[in-house]
């Protein structure tokens, strides 16, 4: 294997999974990018800012490296802590098939109400005589 090129602070145009760790990263975020050949094969192997700073480790070694390994190191999991909230690092949410089976249901519920109020909207619900009662509930406005 060969290393065609190496560039540090690759800002991505679009979202690209880390090698590193298979963590999915939007665009915006700042890369380690290395091309390599081997015989006919060319791939991009691109490093994460958590893959980063897991390479600046004293016991980091590239030996026999392949995707997702970089989850491998111990401090993988603390140093991942602090990017929590980037809005640059895509996060994988886990939820029960049930879970995403309830929320599936009530956005379909919730898109329904939308546009029936559309059609409300449209039809000029605001003329009607309940209406400036409805904002009042809405607002929590109490009536003696
Ligand atoms: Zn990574």
């Amino acid at each position: 294997m060969d290393q065609l090129s190496y560039k540090r602070g690759v800002i991505s145009r679009k979202t690209h999974h880390c090698s590193g760790c298979l963590k999915k990263w939007t665009k915006g975020t700042s890369w380690d990018v290395q091309v390599n050949v081997d015989g006919g094969d060319i791939w991009t192997w691109r490093e994460c800012p958590i893959c980063q700073e897991i390479k600046q480790l004293p016991h980091f070694e590239y030996e026999e490296m392949y995707e997702g390994d970089f989850r491998e190191y111990d401090e993988y999991n603390k140093i991942e802590k602090k990017y929590k909230g980037d809005p640059k690092m895509d996060e994988m949410i886990e939820v029960s098939k049930l879970e995403f089976e309830n929320m599936k249901k009530r956005i379909e519920h919730l898109e329904e109400r939308d546009a029936w109020l559309d059609c409300l909207e449209i039809a000029g619900v605001d003329n009607w005589e309940g209406y400036s009662y409805a904002c009042d509930i809405r607002d929590g406005v109490k009536y003696e």
